[in-house]
Formats: C-alpha cells, structure tokens, sequence
C-alpha cells in the first residue's frame, strides 16, 4: 500500500534522505527506528507529502503522491499521529474527533457523534467527552489525537514517536491502543523506539541513520541478527 523508490530529499545542501526503497503491505506493521537526526521524520512526512522531495516517487494506496490532485485521496487516508498530539485546544475532545469527518467527509453530524463516541470507548476515555485537551494528561491527549485520526477511517496509520514526550506510566497506556489497533490489522508505520512494542507487535522494522536505511528486515531477523554494525550499536543502547 505504500511502495517508496528511489527517494531523494535535501535540505539545501543537507541530504536527509538518500535513496530510500521501501514497500508497506497491506497489513504490515512497520517500526522505523534510529538516531535522532537520521530522517526518520522527514520521511513519514513524505509519505503524505506534507515534505515535499527532490527525485525518486511515492505511491500510496496506488497514487502517486506528486500528483497534486491525489493529495486530497491520500491524506483522507493516512491517519497521521504526532509526537505533541497537536489537538484544537479551543474545541472539546469530542468536537476535535468530530470535525475533520463533518468537513471534510460530510459525515452527518450525529453519525460523527456516534462513532466518536465508539472510538473514544475504544481508547479508555468516554469520560471526557467535553473535556478540552488542558485538562487532560499527556496520555489521554495523545489517545484522543489517535481516536482523532481513527475517525476518518484511515488505511494506513502513521506515529511519529507518539510517545516519547510522555512520562512513563502513561507510555503504556498509549501502546495498548496501538497494539490493539495492530491487532485488528491495520496497516502502520510507526517511529519509535519502544522496542517493546516492535517486539510485540511489528512484522518489519528499518533502520535509519544518516539519511539511509541501514537495514530493512522482518522483526525476528532485526534482534536476533542484525546485520549492519550500526544497527548493533543502536540496539546495544537501547535495549
Ligand atoms: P529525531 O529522532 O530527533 O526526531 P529524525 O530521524 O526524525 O530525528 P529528521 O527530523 O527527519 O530526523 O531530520 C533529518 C535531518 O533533516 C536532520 O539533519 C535535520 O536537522 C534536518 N531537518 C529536519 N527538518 C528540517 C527543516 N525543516 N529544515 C532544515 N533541515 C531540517
Ligand atoms: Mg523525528
């Protein structure tokens, strides 16, 4: 569902991404890791096209993303979570679900409403349907941004490291959402470095560093036996 050729990005003179191949199946749960500057960003941001990049294509759910006019088709379809929620701090947790359906999918309002309402049990929080995000922790804000994004009924889910500007005990709570979403089969593309949670639930994992994938290799090959030395490094520090 996401097929990735020969992508080239530069930041003037800085190339940040270099010659990335990359295929996500239906299905697929991938974890990009790697350290803090390797591109994993800039390269989910390609995906969607919310970065625009030099040479190479991007396909996703069959379109290429440089075709202006499949913009609208492919971000309908990528639900995008990112590290500081970024939710509407003027609107109730259950108008930031709501919204983006009713405008830009011309979902009937109670129709939105009710399956806010699903999603939102779906994620722990029916409770805080009228809350606004300031009075919710940092977990609970980052489990709204994923109902929030579920609520358009997305193929493809993408986190950019949503749970690093978490405290600990709600870390967890964060990746059993997204392990229950993975279990349900839906196709992701996760930045993290919860290594856990790759364990658990990835079938592919890249490994990213200084603009290239190092190693591109289903989970059990990644810990058992990763081939590239700074993939061994990697792990060595974080496990
Ligand atoms: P981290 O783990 O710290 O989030 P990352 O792997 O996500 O790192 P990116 O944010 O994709 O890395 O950055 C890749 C490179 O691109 C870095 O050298 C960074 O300095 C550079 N970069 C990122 N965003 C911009 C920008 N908007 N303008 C210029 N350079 C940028
Ligand atoms: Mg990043």
């Amino acid at each position: 569902v996401v097929e990735i050729t020969g992508l080239n990005k530069f930041y003037g003179r800085n190339h940040v991404l270099k010659n990335i191949n990359l295929r996500v199946e239906k299905g697929d749960v991938l974890v990009i890791c790697g350290p803090s500057g390797a591109g994993k960003s800039t390269l989910l941001r390609c995906i969607n096209r919310l970065e625009n990049f030099e040479t190479g294509t991007v396909r996703v759910l069959g379109k290429d993303v440089k075709i202006h006019t499949n913009l609208i088709f492919i971000r309908r379809n990528t639900g995008m979570v990112f590290q500081h929620f970024n939710l509407f701090p003027h609107l109730t947790v259950l108008d930031n679900i709501i919204i983006a359906p009713i405008h830009v999918k011309k979902v009937a309002k109670h129709e939105a409403v009710e399956k806010a309402k699903i999603l939102l049990q779906r994620v722990g929080l029916s409770e805080k349907l009228m809350s606004y995000p300031h009075q919710l922790s940092g977990g609970e804000k980052q489990r709204v941004a994923i109902a929030r994004a579920l609520a358009m009924d997305p193929e493809i889910m993408m986190f950019d490291e949503p749970t690093s500007a978490l405290d600990p005990e709600m870390i967890k709570e964060v990746l059993n959402v997204m392990v229950d979403l993975a279990n349900g089969g839906m196709t992701m593309i996760v930045v993290t470095h919860e290594m856990g949670f790759a364990k658990q639930v990835s079938n592919k994992i890249a490994f990213m560093d200084k603009g290239e994938i190092i190693e591109f290799a289903t989970k059990e090959s990644f810990f058992s036996n990763p081939t590239s030395q700074r993939a061994r490094e990697f792990l060595s520090k974080i496990l």
